[in-house]
């Protein structure tokens, strides 16, 4: 991605910023084009800015086709029906920036490489904070850009690393010695084989999944499960943190090689917030982490003690990110679930609009609260997190003002997020973070802080035991840094320091 973390101050919640996904069928007159689409269709929530393909022609040459738009837009019937290839790969894209030079087809993915030695297409998840001292050695070594992002330095160091080798399990772990960063990465060679790795850390899923139908065989590799089922693949197993796979169409897929650390970093908000509820990430179940980070919330929850509240409650969830977690809560607090708030589908991005008074009208346009259920209750909120607290301060609002709620309880399955994301997720800076802001500003009251400006009744938020508790990994295997501030990586460290050096020059 281009190296900016963040696009501007309007969003109440972070992004991710990326999603792969790659077939391999043996049967060379048959093209996976399709079923591309199908696997990208179904990782859209992972990125809504641009999408691409390429595939592996007769011949022996790459094709690569990317576009800006949804997927559907970019992949339609006439643009499939012309792309050809029993082996390929695709991407869809977050923006991470509005900077013009970024919308250059450039900076879309599949980044398609091609030089007198090498020609492969990569697909990449993630970030690598280090990228900029790479770029520098490389292009000391005589490497020429035509992007400022780390996707193509991953690809100018597979270049280089592949000189005199052709062995591309050797050639990728070199590449990863050299980068410390967050990334899942398939990559499509000019032989027609399939590589895919994922971090030593494991930040970003990945996983592989098979169909064989008894005329031919087709092995996928996907950032999330889903993708898989919708290719009415079967999903096999997640790649391992650190692990090389060759998805050959000839040979089947096996493993390479597992780079192994003593422990790994897996992104905790895949399963809070990222990840779409069906899919499995790292042997867990994403809807039943959430079911699980529910019920912790109501065990640990005062008000159910307080029976004046409880003959009068409902549970409800802000749609469609605090449904999951609004489940397990109401079963463990044995409380009628109910959604009383609607949502309209047909409005997209309610939370990209820029000023106050916008962003209010977004949220009334796009959620409305059912009076009918709402008028008199107190009603239980359930979200996954509070961002900047911007937009969640007007939802408990419409519940009161245009809903009649007699009181909003507000309880959100991610602990505090004092600290932004430089691990591939797009953040706001710390000052924006509304518990990063209200801790430094108001100590150990900062929570009560939060529930007064916000305007709820009261404010319940996860523990970070819990967390790992419901996730049912422990403190060692996931990463947490955005609620810690403890980043697991050393170029992370670095940054931060320059930052705050930065930040204390300018008080
Ligand atoms: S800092 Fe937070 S959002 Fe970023 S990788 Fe770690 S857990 Fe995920």
């Amino acid at each position: 991605m281009p190296r900016k973390f963040y696009d501007g101050p309007q969003r109440d919640k972070p992004r991710e910023n990326c999603a792969i996904f790659g077939v391999a069928c043996d049967d060379i007159g048959y093209s996976v084009s399709k079923l591309l689409y199908s696997g990208l269709i179904a990782l859209q929530h992972r990125g809504q800015e641009a999408t691409g393909i390429s595939l592996l022609e007769t011949g022996g040459n790459i094709y690569t086709y990317k576009r800006k738009g949804l997927v559907s837009k970019v992949l339609n019937n006439r643009v499939l029906s012309k792309l050809w290839g029993n082996v390929g790969i695709g991407h869809n894209r977050y923006a991470t920036t509005g900077a013009k030079e970024y919308s250059s087809s450039y900076y879309l993915q599949p980044f398609h490489f091609k030089n007198n030695e090498i020609e492969f297409s990569l697909a990449f998840n993630g970030t690598i904070p280090n990228y900029a001292e790479l770029m520098k050695k490389l292009e000391d070594m005589g490497r020429v850009f035509v992007t400022n992002t780390d996707t193509e330095v991953i690809a100018q160091l597979i270049a280089s690393l592949s000189i005199g080798t052709e062995d591309w399990p050797e050639i990728l772990r070199l590449t990863s010695k050299f980068l410390d960063g967050s990334y899942a990465i398939i990559i499509l060679t000019s032989e027609g084989d399939i590589y895919a790795m994922r971090d030593p850390l494991g930040f970003k899923p990945l996983c592989i999944g098979e169909l064989k139908t008894g005329k031919r065989n087709l092995y996928f590799v996907s950032s999330e499960s889903c993708g898989i089922d919708a290719v009415d693949g079967k999903f096999l197993r997640d790649v391992k943190p650190g692990e090389i796979i060759h998805i050959s169409h000839q040979k089947d897929i096996h493993s390479e090689m597992v780079l192994r650390t003593n422990k790994t970093a897996i992104c905790q908000f895949e399963y809070i917030y990222f990840a779409r509820p069906d899919s499995i990430i790292d042997g867990v179940s994403v809807v039943e982490a959430r079911m699980r980070l529910g019920m912790y919330l109501a065990k640990k929850d005062p008000i159910l003690k307080n029976s004046e509240i409880t003959d009068n409650a409902i549970v409800v969830p802000v749609p469609d990110s605090g449904r999951s977690v609004a489940v397990g809560y109401a079963k463990e607090a044995k409380l009628p679930y109910i959604e009383g708030l609607m949502k309209n589908r047909y409005i997209w991005r309610t939370f990209i609009m820029p000023g106050q008074n916008r962003r209010k009208a977004a949220v009334k346009e796009k959620l409305n609260p059912i009076k009918s259920v709402i008028e008199g209750k107190d009603i239980i909120l359930l979200d996954d997190s509070i961002v900047r607290g911007t937009t969640m301060r007007q939802i408990v609002q419409l519940l009161k003002e245009r809903g009649g709620a007699k009181r909003v309880h507000l309880r959100i399955s991610c602990p505090p997020i004092i600290s932004p994301c430089y691990m591939g997720i797009d953040f706001p800076t710390k000052s924006e973070l509304i518990a990063a802001k209200f801790y430094n500003k108001y100590g150990d009251s900062y929570i009560e802080e939060i529930r007064k400006h916000i305007g709820a009744d009261s404010l319940l938020y996860q523990t970070k035991e819990d967390l790992s508790r419901a996730i049912t990994k422990s403190e060692n295997e996931l990463c947490r840094a955005c609620l810690t501030g403890i980043y697991p990586l050393k170029s992370v460290e670095k940054i931060r320091e320059i930052e705050d050096s930065i930040a204390k020059s300018r008080t």
